[in-house]
């Protein structure tokens, strides 16, 4: 089975500080270490490496501790990671900054370990709650439309309606062109802003009081269509592919249009015992391929 407990990761310039606080924490936690401040972002910005929990070291070569929390602080992904700054400067004054900088504790050294376990032990738990809230809640929290828990929730109810009413069930999904590279370009708060004003045009764009959209990933959006066949859907994705292209935001890095474009794919069935909605999902995500092979910009499904 895999290592489940909690993800720590701890940077400092020298390697025997790290030793010390590496060897304390193993064990009850899973530790993950970096000598600067460089490969602690790229280890706390990949998700599959992304700690629960950062104990970080103020004074160090090239990029200080202020800089690296102040970098996982206004980035989305990262911004929820406590970070504990553990540091010789010992003054009122810098531990104001920290805190300011956003982190949630202070330690100075030289340190007890044993005080330094019950700190990180209360901000570990702290951090397994707040992740709990999230996915209990049914809200994106960037974008203020429903997450993908709402969406499957909806998607398993309206399935169940489809296959009493013998009615079909369609699903679009969308996918922001060149998002990475916009992100790259523009930076993660203009990512934001793009990924809000994309959101808000594909919700406006809904008319039926029974269809439904969530973001479904990271650019993912999804909508559920009940009562809707394939042309049905078709014609939807259509009017969303045309409502971000009226927004017309700026794009540099898109390789088929000045500005930003969506890809959909669509896939509708009538719900049955012999199927899933999983299997419309997958479907759809297929049309989205090949929407994003055609060239993009455009609308897939079994017709196209
Ligand atoms: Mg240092």
């Amino acid at each position: 089975m895999p290592d489940t407990s909690p993800l720590i990761l701890i940077v400092d310039d020298v390697p025997a500080n790290i030793q010390v606080l590496a060897e304390a924490l193993r064990g009850e936690y899973r530790v993950k270490v970096a000598t600067n401040g460089a490969t602690a972002l790229a280890i706390a910005n990949a998700s599959e490496s992304r700690p629960d929990l950062i104990l970080l070291d103020v004074m160090m070569p090239e990029m200080d501790g202020y800089e690296v929390c102040h970098k996982l602080k206004s980035t989305p992904s990262t911004q929820n990671i406590p970070v504990i700054f553990v540091t010789a400067k010992g003054d009122v004054i810098d531990e104001e900054r920290g805190l300011q900088a956003g982190a949630v504790d202070y330690i100075i050294k030289p340190f007890h370990l044993a005080i330094v376990k019950a700190r990180v032990s209360n901000h570990i738990s702290l951090k397994i709650k707040t992740d709990m809230l999230e996915t209990l809640a049914l809200i994106d929290g960037l974008t203020g439309v429903p997450n993908r828990r709402r969406l499957d929730e909806a998607l398993n109810n309206e399935w169940k309606r489809g296959m009493r009413e013998q009615q079909s069930l369609a699903i679009i999904m969308s996918d922001i062109d060149f998002f990475k590279a916009y992100n790259d370009h523009y930076g993660h708060g203009a990512g934001d802003q793009c990924l809000k004003a994309v959101a808000k045009a594909l919700f406006n764009t809904l008319n039926r009081p029974s269809d439904m959209m969530a973001r479904y990933g990271g650019e993912e959006f999804i909508a559920v269509l009940p009562h809707t066949d394939l042309q049905g859907a078709m014609q939807m994705a259509e009017r969303w592919r045309q409502s971000i292209e009226e927004l017309q935001i700026p794009h540099e890095c898109s390789a088929v249009a000045h500005h930003v474009t969506i890809s959909l794919g669509c896939a509708a069935m009538i719900p049955s015992n012999n199927l899933t909605p999983q299997m419309l999902l997958k479907q759809a995500d297929q049309m989205l391929y090949r929407a994003k092979k055609n060239g993009r910009n455009r609308v897939g499904s079994s017709l196209t």
